[in-house]
């Protein structure tokens, strides 16, 4: 069979890289069918109405299909199987925009980094030192303040320290806009970069966010923001952590799901 319904949602979300899995996976938020095109498991959002063809639609959160209402779904499955590649080509369209690739960098002038989801360009200038902080941000070039003949490995370290020093500045500033809308006092800031976490907290009030979270928006960092915060509050993932998340960031899960998408850098 082409397709079967889902049995549950998925389990509880760690604040963690993706998926994780080898094949690649798209989960609309609201799936509630899946099927498998080519090597991909699709799980997609499937709606009924009064409508008079199949239609398929393919936005940031996954596959839609509406219906008519009597359609069998033989009708359906094999629908979304004729249109397979179309498919798979916008969801990978998708998940490359929303996807960090800083494996990817080839660290020479005018490459180009994600910062706070936006795209700095790389650039050298060796006239200044920007007061020994070796970086400056200039519009949307990041300037380097390195030789012209520097090396791929100067521009990544220099490159990297000013990220690690941005994520720093914004994760504080954010840290202490929620804390007290949440009524938590948290003890200490670590930096990770830990391979498959974005974020923990724990009983003393001890957080760590991963400094490559300063490469998404700031909808994504205040996402794990808020989320280790509420374990001050709740140190677990019951419906009364969510909903602690949620008085602070009502649309949480669109974040949540959003996040996931994100593949964590190497
Ligand atoms: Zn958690």
């Amino acid at each position: 069979m082409a397709t079967s319904p889902l049995a549950s949602q998925p389990g509880l979300f760690e604040t963690g890289a993706g998926d994780g899995l080898p094949a690649p996976v798209s989960r609309h938020p609201r799936a509630n069918r899946e099927t498998r095109l080519g090597g991909t498991l699709v799980a997609y959002e499937f709606q009924r109405g009064q409508r008079r063809t199949i239609g398929l639609s393919v936005g940031p959160q996954g596959l839609s299909v509406r219906a008519p209402r009597w359609t069998p779904l033989a009708e359906v499955d094999a629908l979304v199987q004729r249109k397979a590649d179309w498919v798979l080509a916008k969801l990978r369209q998708l998940r490359q925009a929303s996807r960090l690739a800083p494996a990817a960098i080839e660290w020479r002038e005018g490459a180009v980094i994600p910062y706070l989801g936006r795209s700095l360009a790389l650039a050298l200038a060796p006239e200044h030192r920007f007061d020994g902080a070796g970086a400056a941000l200039d519009g949307e070039r990041l300037l380097l303040a390195l030789a012209r003949d520097a090396g791929p490995d100067q521009l990544r370290d220099t490159a990297q320290a000013w990220l690690m020093r941005e994520a720093r500045r914004i994760f504080l500033q954010r840290l202490d806009h929620f804390a007290p809308r949440l009524g938590v006092r948290y003890r200490s800031l670590k930096l990770s970069s830990a391979a498959t976490r974005w974020g923990s907290a724990s009983a003393d009030g001890g957080i760590r966010l991963n400094w490559r979270l300063v490469h998404l928006s700031l909808e994504m960092i205040d996402y794990v923001v808020a989320h280790e915060l509420s374990h001050l509050r709740e140190m677990n993932h019951s419906p009364d952590f969510w909903g602690v998340v949620a008085s602070v960031l009502p649309d949480y899960d669109l974040r949540r799901q959003a996040l996931r998408r994100v593949r964590l850098a190497p």
